[in-house]
Formats: C-alpha cells, structure tokens, sequence
C-alpha cells in the first residue's frame, strides 16, 4: 500500500542512527507496516520535539508518511513510552537487539501477523520487568522456527514416532529422536534428557508460563548451545547481534 499522506501507527523504535548533520535514521517496527526505516529531521538540535520519541527501545504512537520503497518519513509521536531497564543494560539491550534481528529475519519487510507482534512486545515487556532475558529469547527462538519454516518435530521420534523412551534431537532430521534410532543421526545434539526436555518445553510454552521455569545456569547454557545448533543446522544464520551476546558472555569470566 502506498501511502503520500502521513498516517498513523504503533511503533518500537528498534535502530536509530545519526544522519548528516542534523537528522537521523530510525529503525521502527511498526504494527501496521512491519520494519520500517524513517528519515526524522533535526534530531540533533537542541530544540528538537522528536528526538526523545525515537531513542532506540522508546514505543508509543507515530505519525509520518509510509513509503514501500526508501525511507520513510516520520512527523510526530505521542504517548511514548520507553523500555528504561532495556535502554540501562547492555546485556538487555544485546538480547533486545538480537530478538528484532532475528524477528527481522523471520518476517523481512512484512507486516508481522498479530499474533507475532504482541508476543514480540510481550517478549520485551518481560525482559524489561526482570525475567531472564536469556530464556525469553530462547522460547522465542524455538516458536520462531515455524516461521523459517524449519518447525521441528518435538512431539516423537522423527524415524519411527516413538512417543516413549529416551530422546536426542536431530538438526539433519528435524526433532527428536528415540535411542532405537540414533544410528539414522551420528551428529545428533548428543544432549541429555534434561535437556531435551527444555527444549520440548521452550517450543510449547507460552511467555506468560516462563515465570514457573527454574533452570541451573549450566543447563542454560547447554540449552543455549543446542538452541544455536538447531539454528546453525536449520536456519543457517544468525545476525551479527548474536556475536555480541556471544563475546558479552566471556567478559564475566
Ligand atoms: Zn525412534
């Protein structure tokens, strides 16, 4: 839909850069448009009215002109509101960032289905609150695999149905895996139980559930290990964001 009049949204400022001398590009993920990138002028006087609406992780209501093509033109902002604890932390700003990149990823440039965008925004609103930001993005991560059309098989054997017994998980195949048929996967995740079990759990459960979740922190990392395979395997990328995250984990050694 072209549009040359200004027109109404709800955003999530995801990216914000600086622009020549005085304006700047802006990052939103809009409900009714999907990613969208904005020209916003004069963000960098000292008088400007917009600038604090489109800090990166603000979110409220915007106004401006939608282009399909190009940059997109935004006008004003109203009710914003912004994720304070997101913004603070850079290790909540690093899983924040990964979660658009990977949303990205998932949808391009498409309006994100309803569904999508209030468990997006839900996935934010809990990393804001104090949950861990870590097993918000994982859940997010095994619901998002059905829109890379890479859903695993997580309810039986992917060889022979089996819904008893002890599993594994296989990249190559596309879900778990019962002991009876490790021999059709050598490279099977080789994780334990436990974790497979997490990763069962983590592709059913919805966020609101994640406060009844206790997991010891090796196990997190394991989980973070197989989740990465399963992506690696499958996907076949991940964002640049995810490197981050990566080398912010070895600085608390
Ligand atoms: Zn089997």
């Amino acid at each position: 839909m072209a549009h040359t009049a200004a027109t109404n949204f709800f955003g999530i400022v995801v990216r914000r850069q600086r622009y020549k001398e005085r304006d700047a590009l802006v990052t939103i993920l809009t409900k009714e448009y999907g990613f969208k990138t904005f020209l916003v002028r004069g963000t960098q006087g000292s008088k400007s009215k917009i600038s604090g609406s489109v800090i990166t992780f603000s979110y409220g209501d915007y106004s401006g002109v939608i282009k399909d093509e190009g940059l997109s033109y935004l006008n004003s902002a109203s009710n914003i509101k912004q994720f304070d604890e997101i913004i603070k932390d850079i290790e909540l700003n690093a899983y924040a960032t990964f979660l658009f990149d990977l949303f990205h990823n998932a949808f391009i440039d498409d309006p994100l289905p309803d569904e999508w965008y209030r468990s997006l925004f839900k996935a934010l609103l809990y990393i804001e609150n104090g949950f861990d930001a870590q097993v918000v993005v994982d859940i997010m991560q095994m619901h998002l695999l059905q829109v890379f059309g890479v859903a695993p098989n997580m309810d039986s054997c992917v060889v022979g149905g089996e819904t008893e017994g002890r599993f594994d998980f296989s990249v190559i195949l596309g879900g778990i895996i019962c002991s009876k048929h490790f021999d059709a996967d050598i490279h099977r995740l080789h994780i334990s139980e436990r974790i497979v079990y997490f990763l069962r759990l983590f592709s059913k459960i919805n966020l609101d559930q994640i406060g009844k979740i206790e997991i010891k922190e090796n196990n997190k990392d394991m989980i973070q290990h197989a989740i990465d395979s399963i992506y690696e395997g499958s996907v076949g990328y991940y964002p640049k964001s995810k490197k981050f995250i990566d080398d912010m984990k070895t600085w608390h050694i």
